[in-house]
């Protein structure tokens, strides 16, 4: 399907209960590599009848998860269109690059500097400790977590690091303790604002938990049969430890 129109308001998705969204006036409107149509109204323009504005975790129990993950990368265009409206170099206006070969980025017309869309890579991992159903995993939470809800560690990856090493440091930061065996799990477009998450689980190597107390309220092992409250499906986090918590109940029938 291509030619979608989607809106935003801010950091706010325009849902309706109409078929279509109504035509408005945007101050930003960018055609995505797919063919949709991403629009960005102004903060003060009036909400038409029938669209409510939601952020992108307010929408994500409201819609289809396909529909939900293009909304998120018009959002992460949006968001780098906005930011790269100047040179970074010398402050000049930037302008659309063309030409066949020019992608999505933009030029500086005085200094010829281009830029191109780009994510911010994390990571985030979940670790574990012990075999089969008996394993425990090292689950933390931060200060903005909602009350109760502990999750698998994550951090942004830093210029000239791999994923592994990025994976490492920030295990070593957070908890205090080193990992091996990292196996990849899966990535996830993560549009809070622009990121792309990439998941680990990884083996205990050694060290007990000390988590750092800038980033981190409280870490502990849990048993895989008495964990916390989770994070919400929508995240990678969640989509880790429901695989986790499956393959321990597969690891419990009689006989496996
Ligand atoms: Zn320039």
């Amino acid at each position: 399907m291509s030619g979608v129109r989607i809106i935003f308001q801010g950091d706010r998705l325009w849902l309706s209960s109409a078929p279509a969204l109504p035509e408005v006036e945007a101050e930003l409107r960018l055609r995505l590599p797919e063919g949709h149509l991403a629009l960005k109204v102004a903060e003060d323009h009036p909400l038409p009848e029938g669209v409510e504005a939601l952020s992108l975790r307010e929408a994500f129990p409201r819609m289809d998860p396909e529909d939900w993950a293009r909304a998120g990368r018009a959002y992460q265009w949006l968001e780098w269109a906005a930011a790269h409206r100047f040179c970074g170099t010398c402050a000049t206006a930037l302008e659309p690059c063309e030409g066949p070969e020019a992608g999505h980025g933009r030029r500086c017309p005085a200094c010829g500097r281009t830029v191109f869309p780009s994510n911010a890579m994390a990571i985030i991992v979940l670790i574990q400790r012990g075999e089969g159903p008996d394993r425990d995993l090292a689950l933390a939470r931060s200060p903005h977590f909602k009350p109760g809800v502990y999750s698998a560690i994550a951090g942004f990856t830093e210029p000239g690091e791999s994923l592994e090493q990025a994976v490492h440091r920030e295990v070593a930061e957070e908890l205090g303790i080193r990992v091996h065996r990292l196996r990849y799990f899966g990535s996830q477009p993560w549009p809070f604002p622009n990121g792309l998450m990439v998941a680990f689980v990884a083996d205990h190597l050694d060290g007990d938990l000390r988590p750092d107390p800038g980033e981190i309220e409280d870490a502990r092992w849990f048993r895989l049969d008495a964990l916390p409250q989770l994070p919400s499906a929508l995240s990678i986090a969640r989509w880790m430890l429901d695989a986790a918590v499956a393959e321990g109940a597969v690891g419990r029938l009689p006989g496996a």
